[in-house]
């Protein structure tokens, strides 16, 4: 094993992750998969939402991805990249479910970036359109508003 490597694998992975995830976010959970995302979009929602399954199924690819890395020995590097992936998704449980949609009460991470954060994730509540993205959540030009000023 190769220290450098196996960071260089977790960084990639994380790094990796947030277009990945606005990608998914965009086809999967605003495509075939508004079964379970709806109800994150539902204000009324309270308590475990559809959408929790989401979480379950990308920390359960993580693991099979860890896995084949633990089996395999010449992709041992697969752990770091789900161990990348696996503090992606810490991260954004943090910012989305802990600081923005404060799921649990008092443990609430605040500060101007986060501030920031949460203004952009609203307006993906307002519009189910961009930014999909969490921890970079860039707007395509096509997605800034219209005004009638021109
Ligand atoms: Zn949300
Ligand atoms: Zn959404």
């Amino acid at each position: 094993m190769n220290v450098f490597l196996a960071v260089l694998a977790f960084v990639v992975a994380f790094v990796a992750m947030e277009p990945i995830t606005a990608l998914v976010h965009r086809g999967v959970m605003h495509g075939f998969g508004w079964g379970w995302h709806r109800d994150h979009h539902n204000p009324r929602t309270r308590g475990i939402e559809r959408n929790d399954r989401f979480p379950l199924v990308f920390a359960a690819l993580a693991f099979a991805i860890m896995l084949v890395g633990a089996m395999v020995s010449s992709l041992w590097w697969l752990i770091a990249v789900g161990a990348g992936i696996t503090a992606y998704g810490a991260s954004y449980a943090i910012v989305h479910e802990l600081a923005i949609h404060r799921r649990l009460g008092p443990l609430r991470p605040r500060g101007r970036w986060m501030t920031y954060l949460a203004d952009r994730h609203a307006m993906h509540h307002q519009t189910n359109g961009a930014p999909y993205g969490m921890l970079w959540p860039v707007l395509a030009r096509s997605s800034t508003p219209r005004t009638n000023a021109q």
